[in-house]
Parts: structure tokens; sequence; C-alpha cells
């Protein structure tokens, strides 16, 4: 690893002015994904900007109207654990609870989790140029790719590896980002970037730019579930994973949010699930019709068709385990 410095700033605004005033300075939350691609040399910081030492940005508040404000530094331990998240956003709460191993989950923070870059093999081998890293070729298509994309993949079929993305979709959060032009907002579902438009990116974040907050709807009303499939309950990421967060009325689905984690670049909503479950109670007919609709369009790799039938279970028993 090449030496760097440390630096410990008290505020977002000083976090910023110390990432724009040295090149190749990195923000550094948890330092899990950071400090692996620093050990494989994908990347080398000159300057670490630490984002613990910034008092407040891991705070979780809680409204009173059920919506959620969460500080990007708040561990995933953290916000697993957290009472007002588990009683309104459930699903985001058991995302963040599954992801990792324990260890992990009390350094990794939310907003790393939802920074980190993919763990396609051939992205984290340095000396693999593929695509991601500013190659012509992502090895994945004609590799091992047993654990890529069978939706929305090419010209990379890297999956994104955030659990808390998932729910997060799922629910309509927003996220609050500060940088040089003041701060913005972003619908967390217009953040990430498919590779069609960039494959050296899976988020629209600016280099000078902090994430400082993430906002979630008020939940209430909402049935909403997280669930996954992994190889082995151990510290792997998921096969396949899924947030289902629906609006019931009367009976019946109202409207439904469908989003599928580890099978496509960026977190996937499926469209064709949702509308499988609008206006129909939510039974068993209704699930298996939605995790039809869920395998619609997949288009597998050599090796990653198991994923399609993965999908399909999944969708159908997290839909019916809320039912
Ligand atoms: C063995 C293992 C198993 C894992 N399993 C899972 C899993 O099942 N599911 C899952 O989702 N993840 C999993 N992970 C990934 C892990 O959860 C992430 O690496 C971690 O959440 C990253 O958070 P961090 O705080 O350590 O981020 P860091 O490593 O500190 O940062 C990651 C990136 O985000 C940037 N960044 C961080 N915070 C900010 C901010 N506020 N503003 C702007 N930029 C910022 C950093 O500059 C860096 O580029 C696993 C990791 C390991 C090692």
């Amino acid at each position: 690893m090449n030496r760097f410095e440390l630096a410990r700033p008290r505020t977002v605004a000083q976090a910023r002015e110390l990432l724009a005033e040295k090149k190749g300075a990195a923000l550094k939350a948890g330092g899990i994904d950071l400090l692996d691609h620093m050990k494989e040399h994908l990347v080398e910081p000159s300057r670490l900007v630490d984002l613990k030492a910034v008092p407040g940005l891991d705070q979780i508040i809680a409204e009173a109207d059920g919506s959620l404000r969460i500080g990007p530094l708040a561990t995933l331990a953290k916000v697993a654990a957290h009472a007002g998240v588990l009683k309104t956003h459930p699903a985001l709460a058991r995302a963040c609870g599954e992801a990792a191993s324990p260890q992990i989950r009390n350094v990794a923070t939310i907003g790393g989790n939802l920074l980190q870059r993919p763990r396609c093999w051939y992205y984290r081998l340095e000396s693999y140029r593929c695509l991601k890293k500013g190659g012509d070729v992502c090895y994945a298509v004609s590799g091992e790719n047993r654990y890529h994309a069978i939706f929305g993949g090419g010209p990379s079929y890297a999956v994104h590896p955030s659990n808390a993305a998932v729910p997060l979709v799922a629910y309509g959060a927003s996220l609050v980002i500060d940088g040089p032009k003041g701060p913005r907002t972003v619908p967390i579902a217009d953040f990430f970037v498919s590779p069609t438009k960039d494959p050296e990116r899976e988020h629209s974040l600016a280099a000078e730019e902090v994430l400082t907050e993430i906002r979630v709807p008020a939940g209430a009303g909402l049935k909403s579930a997280f669930d996954e499939v992994r190889e082995r309950q151990a510290f792997d990421w998921p096969l396949v994973s899924m947030a289902a967060a629906l609006k019931m009325e009367g009976g019946s689905v109202k409207e439904a949010h469908i989003v599928l984690g580890a099978v496509a670049p960026v977190p996937w909503r499926s469209s064709r699930a949702e509308q499988a479950l609008v206006g129909q109670p939510l039974n068993e007919a209704s699930a298996t019709a939605a995790a039809r609709g869920a395998i619609v369009g997949a288009a597998p790799l050599s090796d990653n068709g198991y994923k399609v039938g993965l999908v399909q279970t999944l969708v159908r028993r997290t839909l019916l385990a809320l039912a």
C-alpha cells in the first residue's frame, strides 16, 4: 500500500475542502471497501479524509410522521437495530442486518454501503484491465460469470453490491449531497448509473461531493419486506435479494414497488412484477403472477441461469410471507 496522509475534518465543509485541495484525496467512512481497494492497488489515495470525526453524521432520526433521516455514517449494525427503523421500515433494517458479518456491520456505514464498488472478481483483480477500469472488455462475458447480471447487463455485467440500496429504492428514498455548488437532493432510483451510460461508475456522485443524509419517506400503511438467498449463511454477498413495499387499500394492492438486488448492475425495479400485483389481493395467485413477471426479460450468461429460478422463488416466497 502506498503512503498516504490522514485528515480528520470536523465539518462537512472542511471535508470537502480537504478533498478538493489535494489531488488523489479520497473520503473514508468505515474504510471496509476503500481499504480493500487500496490493498489491491485499485486506488492509491494521497490523502484519506476520514468522515468519522464529523459529529452528527451518524445520527438516525425517526420523525413524528414516520419518515427517517439517516446520517451516512450510521453503521449497518446501528440501522439494523434502530427501533424506529424496525418499526416503520423493516425491510431496510433486515437488509442492513443481513449484510456481511457482525464485525463488518459494526464498522461499515450505510453511506459507504451504497457507494461501495462491485465485487466482480475481474474488477477486483489488479491484473485485469476490464471495462470498469478503463479497458475495453468485460471479462465476465466469456469468462467466469456465475455471480453476474441477468438483467440490464452490458457492456459490463458486474452486479450492484449494496444490500441497503434495494429497500431504499423500494421505499422511494432520496439522497442529500453536498458539493461545491451547495446541497442537492436526488431520488435514489436516479442516483445509480447503468453501464450503458458509463461502465466505469455505479453512481452519479461527483469527485468533490459528500453524501450527507438519506431521507426515507414515511412507511406507515406500507407492507414491506426484504429477503435474500445466499450460498451459505456466512459473510457472503447474496446471490439474489429483493425488497417489496406495498401500499394496500381495501384488501388490495394499490401501489407496488418490487426491487431486485444482485441481479443487475443497478438495483433492479421489476415493473412486470409490480403490474401483476396492483389491483389484486395479496395471495397465492398474485404472488405467483408477480414471480412470473419478475423473470420476464432475464438474459442469463453461460453460468448464471440458476439466478432466474432463484428470483422467481424469492419473489413468490417474500410476497407470501407478507400476505
Ligand atoms: C466479507 C465481506 C462481506 C460483505 N458482505 C456484504 C453483503 O452481504 N451485502 C452488502 O451490501 N455489503 C457487503 N459487504 C460490503 C460492505 O458492507 C461495504 O464494503 C461497506 O458497507 C462499505 O462501507 P464503509 O463505511 O466501510 O465505506 P468505505 O469503504 O469507507 O467507503 C466506500 C466508498 O464510499 C465513499 N464514501 C463513503 N462515505 C461517503 C460519503 N458520506 N460521501 C461520499 N463518499 C463516501 C468512499 O470514498 C469510498 O469510495 C461485505 C464486505 C466484506 C468485506
